[in-house]
């Protein structure tokens, strides 16, 4: 042991162990919120994977019932990687609004509520909470809001939410220049407008219908003066949990702006939330807005549509460490190798040999029995129809596969997988970190949910003992 090196670096990762020592010991975060930490929120759109995937057969088993064989990720972890999980009325859809859910799955939903269908009715479960909103990005284009107030409060209540946002409408233009309420397109001040009148109608039928969720008011504008202001009107109304939303294109400086124009404006008492947080990685220097809580999918979002940063590892002091995953995509699946195919630039069947190849050298190099070059060799080969729409002979030299090549040999070399001891990778292995189909990018995704909400933990105790040298030795005893 001696001196306070960071146990950060401990080999591998045990996830699951913290997590369990936390909630043993009573420490677990959601449970003492008294220091103001930030509740990590799921935004969930049936991000579930098949436990009983085959690997080397590439195949689900042929009885799998999707949704109820599968496993969401509190389920496969054996833990909750979130504080909490946010359903959008727009992901379950209904006759107004397609959605994710097929219509059985959305009528199961509101016949037993939110917390059965996401399979989160287990004691283990039951701290967690569920966020709901009205998904605003799925009627953009729409005059109004598909929803009145009115049903928006029955249906939370109904499926037991234990947090309803109130029914907004999306503003787009955005402009962090312009002060108070100046400014504003008459579409923008409409939506305003809207959203506010929607908000008040919200909270009046939750205070008469005596709600079980907490209400949030949605704030909307085009400027950080104008949230601030829809934010003053919301706790004018009653409200005293906030929800910033249309945060999704701005970038972090701007969405700073906001946070920083609201805060001036609402008691220190009134708690915020950002609606689909999509900077979450830059999280960490977000503290000081007071936030209460964000939703995201991001970690596992980033799993497969992330070219370069797709697996997460908790990096040196409070920081993220990336990796890229390595492509190997099903050769008789892919659109863009089936359009060479059919250019006539590759035959079906060498594809396919040089698919095989380069997983099963993966597969050899993660059992010490292929050698890194050689493995990172057949990746390659197989990589050049892909990236180059070449023969790996004819472009071996590329600039773009010499990028890649770079890439793979880091991930290959410090082999990440074998970091990391959450149930996914001790059980997928290397499956976890190639890129191809749904069981192997959402297992990534879902790892990335754990890796993160460990990051999130981390910055909370570096709020709590901040300012001070020790931080390290502190950080390990916490995780010990
Ligand atoms: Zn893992």
């Amino acid at each position: 042991m001696g001196g306070p090196r960071p146990c950060l670096e401990r080999n591998p990762v045990d996830l699951a162990a913290h997590h369990q020592a936390q909630r043993s010991s009573g420490a677990h975060r959601a449970r003492s919120r008294a220091g103001g930490s930030m509740k990590f929120i799921f935004a969930d759109s049936l991000d579930y994977v098949d436990p009983a995937f085959d690997f080397i057969a590439d195949r689900s088993p042929a009885e799998r019932q999707p949704y109820w064989d599968d496993a969401y990720p509190h389920e496969i972890l054996g833990y909750a990687p979130y504080d909490g999980v946010l359903v959008s009325r727009g992901i379950v859809g209904d006759h107004r609004v397609k959605g994710k859910y097929t219509a059985s799955q959305a009528r199961r939903f509101r016949l037993v509520g939110a917390r059965k269908f996401l399979r989160l009715d287990k004691p283990e479960f039951a701290h967690l909470d569920i966020f709901g909103d009205c998904g605003a990005f799925t009627y953009v284009q729409d005059e109004k809001p598909p929803y009145t107030p009115v049903e928006m409060a029955e249906f939370y209540d109904e499926c037991g939410f234990t947090h309803g946002a109130s029914v907004d409408h999306i503003i787009f233009d955005f402009d962090a220049g312009l002060a108070g309420l100046a400014g504003g397109s008459t579409d923008a001040r409409q939506r305003f407008d809207i959203t506010l009148e929607n908000a008040e109608g919200f909270l009046r039928e939750a205070k008469v219908m005596d709600a079980g969720f907490t209400p949030m008011g949605v704030i909307q504008g085009w400027s950080p003066g104008s949230m601030a202001e829809a934010a003053r009107r919301l706790v004018a109304m009653g409200y005293d949990y906030l929800a910033l939303g249309g945060m999704v294109p701005l970038k972090s400086p701007e969405i700073k702006l906001c946070l920083e124009a609201i805060r001036d404006t609402v008691p220190a008492s009134t708690r915020l939330h950002i609606l689909g947080f999509a900077k979450a990685d830059d999280i960490d220097s977000f503290h000081g807005y007071d936030i209460s809580s964000f939703d995201t999918t991001s970690p596992l979002i980033r799993a497969f549509k992330d070219a370069k940063q797709n697996y997460y590892l908790p990096g040196d002091g409070l920081a993220l460490r990336y990796f890229t995953s390595i492509r190997v995509p099903q050769a008789i699946e892919n659109p863009k190798l089936q359009r060479a195919v059919k250019k006539g630039m590759f035959r079906a069947e060498e594809l396919v040999r040089l698919e095989a190849l380069a997983l099963g050298s993966l597969r050899a190099f993660d059992r010490d029995e292929a050698g890194l070059e050689e493995t990172l060799h057949h990746v390659l080969v197989y990589s050049a129809p892909l990236v180059e729409e070449k023969p790996y002979e004819d472009c071996a030299a590329s600039p773009s596969l010499a990028r890649l090549a770079e890439r793979y040999r880091t991930t290959l070399a410090e082999r990440p997988w074998k970091q990391c001891s959450c149930k996914i990778c001790r059980d997928a292995a290397i499956d976890v970190i190639i890129f191809r189909g749904s069981n192997r990018n959402k297992r990534r995704g879902i790892h990335n949910l754990a890796v993160y909400q460990d990051h999130i933990e981390r910055l909370d105790l570096k709020r709590a003992v901040e300012p001070s040298d020790d931080l390290p030795r502190r950080l390990c005893a916490a995780e010990q």
